[in-house]
């Protein structure tokens, strides 16, 4: 009778009783390392190549949050996956979580591993198990050890805080009102940075905001950027922390090419130096050494086998 995966458990009847004997079936847990071309639909080549329904839904989810899958991944891109694979002597396998998305495009190679800091620092001994027990959680990380933030010193912009959040007297109208937000000055077409990973929701002109990108995030958080010069993303597609929105300039009410950004928590306006991004996390000490070591055992696997 099989017990486990991994086990046959037999009876016998002996004069005492029943006795049993339990064999161990060996399994090869080496995962399995697909790639290919991208071609005209990334879903129906990856399907094509053998990737299972359930590892192509979780690949284009990951991919997402770091490109967007409709604009940035042309026919000519190679996707790379690994996902858990456990082969026992006996013959059957079983497919397991993805851990591994990776994408090479012509400008740039993406390589994201699946990796809960937490569990693999409470585990270091076993490694191996610990890749079976969390391959499912965890969150997507860049393979050098970082999410993918090219942090912009905390602003969107990089400039001087020229009016803070709060009350002020308005330099236009001239009266006391709340201003909702934080300007930063800065040089007319510099780069305005989405401040963290999001889906843009307004992109266009809107009264005394001028050039108006809002950007809605995880967690209730949304953000908006206004004045800008020019607008560099579309309403509905996706942005990645760090990536250009728009450029400085002072469309709609604003006396000097400057950002006005503001950061909204469940629709409420709050500061946004306020704003802890949790998102941000970047590994170190022992759980950036567990995550090096599962990069390494990934990156070795070979396709085909
Ligand atoms: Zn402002």
């Amino acid at each position: 009778m099989r017990a486990r995966f991994d086990l046959d458990v037999s009876l016998h009847r002996t004069a005492a009783g029943l006795a049993m004997t339990r064999t161990a079936i060996a399994v090869d847990r080496t995962p399995l390392r697909i790639q290919g071309l991208a071609g005209s639909s990334l879903y129906r080549s990856m399907r094509a190549a053998g990737v299972p329904a359930k590892a192509v839904e979780t690949y284009i989810k990951a991919i997402a949050t770091r490109l967007s899958i409709g604009r940035d991944v042309s026919a000519t891109d190679r996707f790379d996956l690994i996902v858990a694979r456990e082969r026992a002597a006996t013959g059957e396998t079983r497919i397991g979580a993805l851990l591994f998305a990776g994408i090479d495009q012509e400008r740039r190679t993406l390589q994201l591993v699946r990796f809960a800091p937490a569990a693999a620092t409470n585990n270091q001994s076993d490694l191996a198990t610990a890749e079976g027990e969390d391959a499912g959680r965890g969150g997507w990380f860049d393979a050098n050890g970082q999410t993918e933030r090219r942090a912009v010193s905390g602003m969107p912009v990089i400039g001087r805080i020229t009016s803070g959040f709060g009350l002020r007297v308005h330099p236009l109208l001239g009266f006391t009102r709340m201003h909702k937000g934080l300007d930063i000055g800065a040089p007319r077409g510099a780069p305005i940075h989405a401040m963290t990973d999001g889906v843009v929701s307004f992109a266009g002109r809107t009264g005394g905001y001028g050039n108006f990108v809002k950007l809605v995030h995880g967690g209730g958080l949304a953000s908006g950027y206004g004045h800008m010069s020019r607008i560099a993303v579309a309403s509905g597609t996706r942005v990645r922390q760090g990536q250009v929105i728009g450029y400085v300039g002072s469309t709609g009410m604003s006396t000097g090419p400057h950002l006005h950004w503001e950061v909204w928590r469940n629709g409420g306006a709050i500061n946004p130096r306020s704003v802890s991004l949790a998102s941000a996390a970047q590994l170190s000490g022992p759980a950036l050494r567990a995550f090096k070591a599962r990069v390494a055992r990934l990156l070795a696997v070979r396709t085909g086998t």
